[in-house]
């Protein structure tokens, strides 16, 4: 894992580096403040062990410029210092920082802090990750998509592309569930997410399960026409399954409708726009009959 240490004399960074380098760990170091703040940025540190008496800006600062930046306040911060007052302690703790160390340091003590720190980031790592993916198919699922749309929106907002959309739903699936058993329909619904998963291999494409037989994808830089290919390559990827389904009165196999849609984001319209356009396609799609595309291009 990485560690960010952050002190404006040199000897100190060594001694630490040379004794985290020893039990394994990746290192970056800064010598000020605002050094700190922007490596915090790229390095992606899992830790940072920040100084308190810094010219310009101090550790104090550091630490609350990391936690009013909600891409940085996750990072565990431990205040290393020779700043020992309890007020001085209590203002580093009340900052938002795990730990606090006095200097002159004992090196077992820095170490096994560390450790425990590092591990407790570890699991808060995975508990993140696997609230981000649906437990039945493995795709990333609905808060992961909403977080995904938020962040996507934005940055079609700054660079000018539309941003696409599309809303997937499994026909017939409650047929398919009476005829088959839900255990079945399960089975279904990890095959349909592989396959949709398979179809969008693209960078600027995202696939999440939106919820029960229902899917969304997300796709940036792509105009009306590269959108409806892709569209159109989805369903026919999972019609291409052949899963049998008897009692689909649309196929002799499982088949999706999908709607898309196309919209240039602005800062004054809300990304929601886009899914209630694209899930209004859907509507039509099943509306006239199932199994097929339909597609509402950008306002002008
Ligand atoms: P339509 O073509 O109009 O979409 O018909 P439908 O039967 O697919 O739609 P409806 O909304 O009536 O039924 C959806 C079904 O999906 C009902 C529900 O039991 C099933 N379903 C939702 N989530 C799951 C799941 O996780 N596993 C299984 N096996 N079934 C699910
Ligand atoms: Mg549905
Ligand atoms: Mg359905």
């Amino acid at each position: 894992m990485r560690i960010l240490i952050v002190d404006d004399v040199p000897d100190n960074i060594r001694v630490l580096s040379r004794m985290l380098v020893d039990d394994g760990h990746d290192i970056s170091a800064a010598t000020n403040g605002r050094q700190a703040l922007k490596l915090a940025q790229t390095c992606d540190p899992d830790l940072i062990l920040l100084d308190v008496m810094m010219p310009d800006m101090d550790g104090y600062q550091v630490c609350a410029a990391l936690k009013a930046d909600p891409l940085l306040r996750a990072i565990p911060v431990i205040f290393i210092t020779a700043l020992a007052d309890v007020e001085d302690e209590t203002r580093g703790l009340g900052l938002g920082a795990v730990d606090y160390i006095t200097k002159p340091f004992k090196e077992p003590i820095v170490r096994v802090r560390v450790k425990t720190h590092l591990e407790l980031k570890r699991q808060r790592d995975i508990l993140e990750r696997l609230s981000h993916i649906d437990g039945l198919t493995g795709i990333p699922n609905r808060r992961a998509f909403d977080a995904r749309l938020d962040e996507e929106w934005r940055r079609s907002i700054r660079s000018g592309d539309p941003l696409g959309a599309a809303m997937i739903d499994v026909d017939l699936f409650k047929q398919y569930n009476d005829a088959y058993g839900h255990l079945s329909g399960d089975d279904c619904l990890r095959t349909v997410a592989e396959a949709l998963a398979a179809a969008l291999k693209r960078g600027g494409d995202f696939v999440a399960r939106y919820g029960g037989e229902e899917f969304v994808c997300l796709f940036s830089g792509l105009d009306d026409e590269a959108l409806a290919a892709v569209v159109e390559k989805i369903r026919a990827s999972v019609e291409a399954l052949r899963i049998p389904h008897g009692d689909s009165s649309v196929a002799p196999w499982v088949t999706v409708s999908v709607g898309a849609a196309l919209r240039q984001p602005t800062p004054e319209t809300p990304p929601a726009g886009l899914i209630e356009a694209a899930d209004l396609q859907l509507f039509e799609a099943k509306r006239q009959g199932r199994n097929r595309v339909c597609l509402a291009s950008a306002p002008a």
